[in-house]
This record gives C-alpha cells, sequence and structure tokens, in this order.
C-alpha cells in the first residue's frame, strides 16, 4: 500500500488529513498475514486512537480506585473522572441533565435495562412492541422475551427492497395498545439511516390522538399513557451528530467500543421523568440510599440504575474518545466517510456479478454485498489472507437476511482513518478472490 497523504477537502465544509489521522491508531500500522492491515470491519467494532489506549494505561496507572464510596484522595480523583465523563456523553448527545445519561455494558445493555425495567412496570397482557425488519438481534431478542413473560405482542415494520422503512405501513402498526416502539438509527447490515426523527413524531402524534393523554408519555393523571420510543444508536454515534433533545426519543442507546473507546460500556440515555418512575433494573452496591432487612430505599438517579462497582476506566475512555472525536470534528468525520462510501459503491458496482444489499437514499458507511456463485465467508477467508479484514454473515440481523431471502452478506464498513487507496486494495483483492472462486 502507498504512503500517501490523502488530504481531502470538501468544497467548504470539511477538512481531513486522513495520514495524520491514521498516526493515532497505532493498530492501523501492523501488518495482517504479512501484509499491511485494511480494517475494514468497523461496524464490528472501530480502533482506539493513542489518545484512548493512554487515558486507560494512566488511569490504572496513577487514579485507579473505586468510586463514590472513597473518602481518601484516589477514590476521590476517580470519582470525578468518572462523573466528569458522564458530563462529556451529556454534552456529546445534548442531554438535558448528565443524570440521564446512565452507564451500562453497552448497546445490548442498554437496551435489556429498558426491556427488564420499563417492561415490568408498564407492558401487560395484550399490548404492543414495535420494531422494525433491519434490528440487531439486540434490539429484538430482549423484546421477544419480554412479550412472552407478559404475553404482549411484537410487531414489525416491513422495508422495501432497498433496505428502507416503510412508513405508511408503520403508521398502520400504531394502536391504543402499542407501549414500546424501538427501532435502530442505523442499520448495521443496511448502512440505512433511518429518519428517526419522523417516526418519534409520528409517535407523539399517535399519542396525541389517546384519550387523556396531552401528547406526552406520561400522562399527568390517569389518561391513556402513551408509547415511548427507544432507538438504537449504536451504528449512529460513531458517525454522525446526535441530539437526543432535537430528536425528541424517550431512550437512547450506545456502545463506546464502536466509537473508538473501550469495550464493555456504553450508554442509555433516557429522559428524567421516565426513568424516575422506573424500578431499578439491578440489586446491589451503589443503587440504594438505606437498607435495613425490612425496607430498602433507592438512590437518585443516575445511580439507580447502576448497580455494583461500574467500568470505571471504560466509563473515562469512553469520555476520551468523545474528545477524540470532538477534535476530529463530527461533520468532517461524516462527510469524510460518505465520501469513502461513494467510492466504495461506485467501486464495488463495477465487478460483475455483485449485489448490494441495502441501498436506502441516506445510508452510513456500511456496504453489504454479494457475488452470484460465491459465498460471501469464502471471499472473507480469501480476502483476510491479504490483509483485509471485512465481516461475513449475518451480522446480527438473521431476520433481515430472511426478508432478502439470503443466509448473509460481504460487508465493508468504513471509519474516518479509512482510505481511499485501501478502498482500491480492496477491491483488487476482491477480484483476485473471485478469480480464483470462478
Ligand atoms: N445494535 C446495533 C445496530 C449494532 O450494530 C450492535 C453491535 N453490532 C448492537 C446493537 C449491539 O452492540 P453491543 O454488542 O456493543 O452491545
Amino acid at each position: 500500500m502507498t504512503k500517501k497523504t490523502t488530504t481531502v477537502e470538501a468544497t467548504t465544509t470539511y477538512k481531513l488529513n486522513v495520514e495524520e489521522v491514521r498516526k493515532d491508531f497505532p493498530i492501523l500500522h501492523r501488518q495482517v498475514n504479512g501484509k499491511p492491515l485494511v480494517y475494514f470491519d468497523n461496524g464490528a467494532t472501530s480502533q482506539k486512537p493513542q489518545q484512548v489506549i493512554d487515558v486507560i494505561n494512566r488511569y490504572y496507572q496513577h487514579e485507579n480506585s473505586n468510586i463514590h464510596r472513597g473518602i481518601h484522595t484516589l477514590s476521590q480523583e476517580a470519582t470525578d473522572a468518572y462523573e466528569k465523563a458522564r458530563t462529556t456523553v451529556q454534552q456529546f448527545i445534548n442531554a438535558q441533565h448528565n443524570h440521564e445519561v446512565i452507564f451500562t455494558s453497552g448497546t445490548t445493555g442498554s437496551i435489556n435495562l429498558v426491556a427488564s425495567s420499563f417492561g415490568k412496570k408498564h407492558i401487560q397482557a395484550g399490548d404492543e412492541i414495535i420494531i422494525s425488519t433491519m434490528e440487531h438481534h439486540s434490539n429484538i431478542v430482549p423484546w421477544q422475551m419480554l412479550c412472552e413473560e407478559k404475553g404482549a405482542i411484537l410487531k414489525v415494520i416491513p422495508i422495501n427492497e432497498k433496505g428502507e422503512l416503510l412508513l405508511d405501513e408503520f403508521k398502520k402498526l400504531l394502536s391504543p395498545k402499542t407501549k414500546l416502539v424501538a427501532v435502530t438509527h442505523v442499520s448495521n447490515t443496511l448502512g440505512t439511516i433511518n429518519p428517526v426523527k419522523e417516526i418519534i413524531q409520528l409517535v407523539r402524534q399517535h399519542n396525541s390522538t389517546l384519550d387523556g393523554n396531552v401528547g406526552g408519555n406520561i400522562p399527568p393523571s390517569g389518561g391513556q399513557r402513551g408509547a415511548v420510543i427507544l432507538i438504537d444508536g449504536a451504528q449512529a454515534v460513531p458517525h454522525t451528530k446526535v441530539d437526543v433533545q432535537a430528536l425528541d426519543c424517550d431512550f437512547y442507546a450506545f456502545s463506546a467500543h464502536k466509537m473508538f473507546g473501550p469495550t464493555g460500556v456504553g450508554i442509555l440515555y433516557g429522559k428524567e421523568a421516565i426513568l424516575n418512575e422506573l424500578p431499578p433494573y439491578q440489586g446491589g452496591g451503589d443503587m440504594i440510599k438505606t437498607v435495613t432487612f425490612e425496607k430498602t430505599t433507592y438512590n437518585e438517579l443516575p445511580h439507580k440504575f447502576e448497580a455494583g462497582t461500574p467500568n470505571i476506566v471504560g466509563g473515562i475512555g469512553l469520555a476520551a474518545a468523545i474528545d477524540y472525536m470532538n477534535h476530529i470534528g463530527i461533520a468532517n468525520i461524516e462527510a469524510y466517510e460518505h465520501e469513502l462510501l461513494n467510492y466504495a459503491t461506485h467501486k464495488i458496482k463495477k465487478i460483475e456479478g455483485v449485489r448490494i444489499i441495502g441501498e436506502a437514499a441516506n445510508k452510513a458507511s456500511v456496504l453489504s454485498f454479494l457475488v452470484d456463485g460465491t459465498h460471501p465467508s469464502d471471499i472473507g477467508m480469501i480476502i483476510d489472507k491479504l490483509g483485509i479484514a471485512i465481516r461475513t454473515g449475518h451480522h446480527c440481523t438473521e431476520p433481515l437476511m430472511n426478508r432478502f431471502n439470503i443466509p448473509g452478506t460481504a460487508r465493508a464498513s468504513f471509519a474516518f482513518y479509512n482510505t481511499k487507496e485501501e478502498i482500491d486494495t480492496f477491491i483488487l483483492a476482491l477480484e483476485r478472490a473471485l478469480k480464483m472462486l470462478k
């Protein structure tokens, strides 16, 4: 691979020197199978800049201590760093309060928290939960488990051949029994950017038609409860600006590891009023105010939902990743990745027999494809020998694969540290693999 500096300057709005950016990511300079690594599996997890790695090292070398309980200096420093990280996340997603930011183990942890806690209190037999055809298993299975437990009904928004949600069909699914709508912001398999703001507005309008409901989720006094909305932002937050107040969602879930931070930590954003009325998820230390054998009272937000010693360094590492993204500029990231996607799409379409799965008008930097007469995993295996990491399989979206009547896809997903030269290398490798396979 040539070591050429690629400075991408868009018409007016952004500037991203990708060779400079790449210097921040040590792993991008290693070889795989004797070839320079081309990492196109960012949808599964992203790489980490030195700035994040340094913060994690420094924490264990200088600050490590348990939080919220200690009177000593180290504990106070760790607590301060962790709570400062919460505020960094709050500002990043523009939440109104920092106690609306709950640290979890990741998107999966966040969705399970809502399914358990909201489900326990508000879902009854016959109630309806709406998800979409393109959800990740982690935004399907927790709702199925809840429906099974409570006798509730799961409804699914269909999609068209391009991989776009059918909003007219969605409107028909909404009913007075709809208690929760959970959709992904960006599809990890198709790259589709869903019109979540419009979806949320449709739910709000629907709620306002319900008896005694004034349009919000929590009726002021005993009226009909409307549906709440959870957005799975796992694939959105790394690529685009998210503003939870502008969206007006009730819950928003995402993972640090897909946005250049560490694994094992993520966020559940929830509106204060809704979080306040939900029961705790797990019991243990930190989530209590007082405990006696007769009765326990629970802590306030956000601690009510954070039982036990959390992933302290994970939260601090996430904040470092956010600082890094802010330093690059989210608008720069979005514009550059869009350019990479267009470049790759254009190139791959020239290869005979290629079928792109996911051709929505509005897409993030995910390119899923199939090639006539070949199996995606064979392609993945051959190009891995050439140092190229892509993902193959169902991408934890089996129902979506069934919708397209395919067993899986090959998926290249790009981040802002990828280059057009890497895409050229990938296309050449793909052509070589196809020659071997046909
Ligand atoms: N939702 C989407 C859209 C995803 O892409 C993923 C991860 N592939 C998840 C949820 C689950 O994220 P995690 O495994 O980090 O909990």
